[in-house]
């Protein structure tokens, strides 16, 4: 079996006693390929450098809405050459929050239309955030889509049929967190099922959202197991035939080899 984690954020504090062996042991369940995922410019670079050490990660670079606010010019402008380095498989994360709300709301949306404007640029696919914004989000991802293609990941989905529905229809993937697995997500559940095969991936967002019977503990890659197996009751597929098929998925979209 193996696995494809679609986001994790391995270059944060929370692993430096152990990252080294949270790796390994992602490893050890079957886990071939992650995304590193930047929120800074920073973490973005260090997601370069964890995916040149390791051949199982992957580097997404971008600058997070909530960190949008401290960004300067330089900050974006390491960004767009990391992106055209050929060192990055993917941009983000982006996209808008009005949860924290840490970064003015013109600011997130300015940073959401450089990556959205990068990625039709670059042909990178886009991993897109969205925390109580949908109302927002969706009108910027319809009007890029009048540009031209989009290719990128609703990541974490914690909204709507409907709202996936038309992400689906304007040409991204849904990607699926341990949030699947908390005991009142039933509508969640409803929609991970109605996703295509083709479409649908699996995330951890370590080391937040672990999935049950981790909740509440630091998430780790290794965790996107309890994850895939939710998943694969709730959609009637055997966990092997769900894992390859999400991992295909991820292989396609991110342009891999294997
Ligand atoms: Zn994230």
């Amino acid at each position: 079996m193996r696995l494809f984690d679609t986001h994790v954020h391995l270059d944060q504090e929370e692993f430096d006693e152990d990252r080294q062996a949270v790796i390994a042991a992602a490893a050890e369940v079957g886990v071939a390929g992650m995304v590193a995922v930047g929120i800074t410019a920073e973490s973005s670079t260090a997601g370069i450098q964890l995916a040149k050490e390791h051949a199982s990660i992957h580097a997404a670079v971008g600058i997070h809405p909530n960190y949008a606010a401290q960004a300067d010019q330089g900050d974006w402008e390491c960004v767009v050459q990391m992106a055209a380095s050929g060192d990055a498989v993917a941009l983000g994360e982006t996209g808008l929050d009005r949860y924290w709300d840490y970064t003015p709301f013109d600011i997130q949306q300015d940073y959401f239309d450089r990556h959205l404007r990068l990625m039709q640029a670059t042909g990178l696919p886009i991993v897109i955030h969205s925390r109580d914004c949908d109302a927002d989000l969706m009108p910027m991802l319809r009007e890029a889509r009048e540009r031209g293609p989009l290719q990128g990941i609703m990541h974490s989905f914690a909204s709507t049929q409907e709202i996936a529905e038309e992400g689906l229809s304007l040409g991204l993937h849904i990607s699926f967190s341990g949030m699947v697995t908390y005991k009142k997500n039933d509508d969640l559940r409803a929609v991970a099922a109605s996703i295509p095969d083709d479409k649908i991936l699996i995330e951890t967002d370590s080391p937040y959202l672990s999935p049950e019977p981790h909740r509440g503990k630091r998430n780790e890659p290794a965790n996107v197991l309890h994850t895939a197996a939710r998943l694969a009751e709730v959609r009637g597929m055997s966990l092997d035939d769900f894992t390859e098929q999400t991992t295909r998925n991820a292989i396609a979209l991110f342009d891999l080899a294997g």
